[in-house]
């Protein structure tokens, strides 16, 4: 199958699932991970269509940039405050917003710039040890205090679920990201618009539970060797 099938073939169960839950088309974006992909491969899905990538590596991002015309990048890895800068004017979105220095560095760059970087804030909702994100409780606070940077617009949150063979079984930890996000709809300053949530395994769930942004790798590219 080649990529612009498997875009096609995306589509249609993303249709599905937006049928089954009654959501407008319009409120989902699909987000092409062209990590461990070349920048030829890359191309492929803006040509057919899909020009929201995304990279977990700021390297990555950074090298494929100009080589990808049209594409609108994502940051959807874990990002060091060291490398903030290299991404500064290259992202349309960081979805890993997790800590406040991280919050602070983007604020800094961002207003030297005279740009907002779009953020969401990123939830470790199943408490992973293995994974990034903010723990559940700390969620409100980290919020209410980012929504004061002036460089940063926080438009919502992103979840990573578990990786499990049954997507049902991750349904509740979309629920929870879901119930969150309404709990914090009326601090001032924030926009709870954007539900970064579903991968190659999950996302038709994902998109049951109110997901706006689904990020799929391997069901577009194929397998990462
Ligand atoms: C790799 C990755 C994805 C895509 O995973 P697939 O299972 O290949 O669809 C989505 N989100 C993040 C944060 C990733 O690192």
């Amino acid at each position: 199958m080649s990529i612009s099938q498997n875009i096609t073939l995306i589509k249609e169960q993303i249709a599905r699932s937006a049928e089954k839950s009654g959501r407008n088309l319009n409120d989902i974006k699909l987000i092409a991970v062209s990590k461990n992909m070349t920048a030829d491969k890359a191309r492929e899905a803006v040509a057919a269509g899909l020009v929201d990538l995304g990279e977990n590596r700021v390297q990555e991002l950074t090298d494929k940039h100009p080589l990808v015309e049209g594409a609108h990048w994502h940051l959807i890895g874990h990002l060091q405050t060291n490398k903030v800068k290299y991404i500064v004017g290259k992202v349309v979105m960081v979805h890993s917003l997790d800590r406040w220095s991280l919050a602070l560095e983007l604020d800094r760059r961002a207003r030297e710039a005279g740009i907002v970087i779009p953020t969401l804030v990123q939830v470790n909702v199943a408490g992973e040890e293995t994974k990034f994100g903010l723990a559940v409780p700390e969620v409100r606070e980290f919020i209410s205090e980012a929504a004061t940077l002036p460089g940063i617009s926080i438009q919502g949150l992103m979840t990573i679920a578990p990786y499990v063979e049954n997507p049902e079984e991750v349904r509740p930890v979309f629920k929870q990201l879901r119930n969150i996000s309404y709990g914090l709809r009326e601090i001032p300053g924030v926009r709870m618009e954007q539900l970064s949530m579903g991968m190659s395994n999950d996302f038709a769930v994902a998109l049951e539970e109110g997901s706006t942004m689904i990020r799929i790798g391997t069901a577009i590219f194929g397998s990462r060797k």
